[in-house]
Order: structure tokens, then C-alpha cells, then sequence
């Protein structure tokens, strides 16, 4: 869809996050946050928290300069999918303005 949040700064405090600094993804503000507001979550944001291991960064790090095509080539470890899966599902509802049926069907398999 052409958008992307920034995975190098802080949705919670703005400030930079480096690639191997991100933690999480917050669903509450739509964004990625670093390590500290990770460690402090606002009201609200702990159970809206989507964790990225070490193999979801990797992806967001090497996939950014590609294309879709070659994106789709680089491997992903099932857990590092889901977590990725669960960030694209926000980030279109965020698009959209609101929930999309195939998207909670998908929920629904994570
Ligand atoms: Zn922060």
C-alpha cells in the first residue's frame, strides 16, 4: 500500500531507534517503539504490543531498500512472521480507517 512506519524512531518519544534497538511494535499508536517506552508502557498499551524477535528486525533491515519481488525471497521463521503479519494487518486497518473482514479472519489464525 506504500506506507510503512518509521522503524527508526520512537512512536511514544520520537527519538531514534537504530535497527537492533527495536523491540515493538505498539497497535495502540501505530508505531514502533524503542526500548525504554517498551519498558514504561502508557495505559492501554501492554495488551497492544506486537514483540519483534531478532529475526522480524533482520527482515525489516534487509528488505527495506527491495522491492516487493524480492522481498517475498527473503526467509522468515514462522514466529518472525506472525509478528510481521500482525504489524501489515494493523498498519492497512490503519489505512483504511477501520477493520477489514479478511483481516479479522486472518487474526483470527495467529
Ligand atoms: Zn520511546
Amino acid at each position: 500500500m506504500g506506507f510503512r512506519p518509521p522503524v527508526d524512531s520512537c512512536i511514544g518519544c520520537g527519538s531514534e531507534i537504530s535497527p537492533d534497538g527495536i523491540h515493538s511494535y505498539s497497535r495502540l499508536e501505530g508505531g514502533f517503539l524503542c526500548g525504554d517506552c517498551r519498558a514504561r508502557p502508557g495505559e492501554g498499551q501492554r495488551e497492544r504490543v506486537v514483540e519483534l524477535d531478532a529475526g522480524a528486525v533482520r527482515y525489516l533491515e534487509r528488505t527495506e531498500p527491495l522491492g516487493p519481488r524480492a522481498a517475498l525471497r527473503v526467509r522468515l521463521e514462522a514466529r518472525s512472521l506472525a509478528a510481521l503479519k500482525a504489524i501489515v494487518y494493523d498498519v492497512a486497518e490503519r489505512i483504511v480507517d477501520g477493520p477489514l473482514k479478511t483481516i479479522e479472519t486472518g487474526r483470527g489464525i495467529l
